[in-house]
C-alpha cells in the first residue's frame, strides 16, 4: 500500500490499450509499437488516487477520500471505480450521488477486471 505507483505498476501486466497484447511494463507496445508512456502516466495516477482514497478512509477523513475518489473516476470511470466512489460517497452521506452511480457501480466488471488491489491491470 505504501509503494509508488509507478513501481507497482511495473510488477504487473497490462493490455495495450491500442492493440490488445498482454505484455510486461514497457513504454513501447511489443507488437503495435504504440508510445504508453501517456497511457502508463494515466495509469500510475489512477492507481495513486485509489491508495490515497484508501489511506484517507483508514485515517477516517471521508472529504479527502471522496476528493480521491472522484479523482480516481474522472480518470477512468471504470466499474471499481464507481464502486469506491458510490461507497466514498455513502461515507459522506450523500445518498443521492451513491444511488447515481448504481448502474455503473453495478455492471459487469470490465473483460479484465480493472480492481487496483495492489497492482492493477489496465484494461480499461
Ligand atoms: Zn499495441
Amino acid at each position: 500500500m505504501n509503494s509508488a505507483p509507478l513501481e507497482l505498476l511495473r510488477r504487473g501486466e497490462f493490455l495495450c490499450p491500442a492493440c490488445g497484447a498482454r505484455q510486461a511494463w514497457s513504454d513501447t507496445c511489443r507488437r503495435c509499437r504504440c508510445n504508453l508512456d501517456l497511457f502508463h502516466r494515466t495509469a500510475a495516477a489512477r492507481l495513486e488516487t485509489w491508495q490515497r482514497c484508501l489511506r484517507r478512509l483508514t485515517a477516517g477523513d471521508a472529504a479527502a477520500a471522496l476528493v480521491a475518489a472522484e479523482q480516481g473516476y474522472a480518470l477512468a470511470p471504470t466499474h471499481e471505480a464507481a464502486r469506491l466512489l458510490a461507497m466514498c460517497r455513502l461515507v459522506n452521506r450523500d445518498f443521492s450521488g451513491a444511488l447515481a452511480l448504481h448502474p455503473r457501480a453495478n455492471s459487469s466488471p470490465e473483460p479484465e477486471g480493472d480492481a487496483p488491489a495492489t497492482a492493477p491491470r489496465y484494461t480499461y
